[in-house]
């Protein structure tokens, strides 16, 4: 049977000590959330980040602009925070209305203030074996948590399953930075699971409940699930069949309470980081 990735308890205590750190910063961090029309589940979304940067002390405000906003209201709004010192991380809430040009948004995001790491510089710089100012938050956290139960990634047959700019392509590009050898998948894979099969870390980022039958992994490996869905009942899922796949995987984490409390506190540490460099601090 696997041994749980608890990312709740993770996740609770770094921000723990992260709230310890941040009593004493003058100025505070700050972290501006941009969201553009009524969409339920981003509106759940920023709420949750709000709260938590609130929580840490930080100077956290969200931008609520209509359906409508045009894409230079938007930009303009972009460059205002991109030069107010008060804000250190600026993350526009995806999805956005189809009339906006996404990556112009994303581009105008100075990089420095690039919070989830998504401006073609950083991204780049990931692309390219360096650094970013800070790295995207679920796959961030999704290393903070193998790093934490002491999972080796190095010289590790790893897949990843989905290749989104927001998990898959990242997560894949830094295990490479970190010696995995990396297979990625997606829809247009053929024989999935002989690929998934190989997989010393399993990393699943589909969006598709049961994806990922217990025939598809192999004997103790270590599994991680990102995919948030809902199943026949209506309840949380991921896109791992968790019960047949615990028992024969080595570590595994469950949907909800492992992947999704991580990237949340990965922006927080994200928001101190920029903060950090630049204040010079
Ligand atoms: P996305 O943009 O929809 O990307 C899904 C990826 O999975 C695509 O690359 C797609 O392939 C691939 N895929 C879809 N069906 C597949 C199949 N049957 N076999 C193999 N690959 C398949 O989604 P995302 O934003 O990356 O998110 C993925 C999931 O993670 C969602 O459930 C989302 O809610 C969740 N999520 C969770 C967190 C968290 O914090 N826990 C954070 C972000 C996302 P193609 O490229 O060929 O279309």
């Amino acid at each position: 049977m696997a041994i749980l990735i608890d990312g709740k308890k993770v996740a609770k205590e770094i921000l723990e000590n992260l709230a310890d750190e941040t009593v004493f910063m003058n100025p505070v961090p700050g972290l501006a959330v941009i969201i553009v029309g009524e969409d339920a589940a981003s509106k759940i979304y920023v709420n949750s980040k709000k709260k938590k940067a609130a929580e840490l002390g930080f100077n956290s405000i969200v931008v609520e602009l209509p359906e409508n906003v045009s894409q230079q209201e938007l930009l303009n709004k972009i460059e205002e925070l991109n030069n107010d010192d008060k804000i250190d991380g600026i993350l526009v809430q995806m999805p956005l209305p189809e009339h906006i040009n996404k990556n112009d948004v994303i581009e105008k995001i100075n990089p420095l203030k690039d919070v989830d790491c998504f401006h073609p510089y950083n991204v780049g710089k990931i692309a390219s074996g360096n650094k970013p100012y800070v790295y995207p938050c679920t796959p961030k956290g999704i290393i903070r948590l193998l790093e934490y139960y002491d999972i080796e990634i190095e010289g590790k047959n790893t897949v990843v399953v989905g290749r989104s700019n927001i998990v898959g392509r990242p997560m894949a590009q830094m295990l490479l930075n970190m010696n995995a050898t990396v297979t990625i998948c997606h829809s247009r894979t053929k024989n999935l699971g002989e690929i998934t099969k190989t997989a010393d870390i399993l990393i699943c980022a589909a969006g598709k409940a049961n994806l990922i039958t217990e025939d598809m992994v192999k004997d103790g490996a270590v599994v991680i699930d990102v995919g948030i869905n809902r199943n026949k009942d209506g309840k949380l899922c991921g896109d791992v069949d968790f019960s047949s796949v615990e028992k024969k995987a080595s570590y595994i984490t469950p949907v909800p309470g492992g992947v999704g409390p991580m990237t949340i506190c990965s922006l927080m540490v994200n928001t101190i980081d920029l903060h950090r460099i630049q204040k010079n601090i």
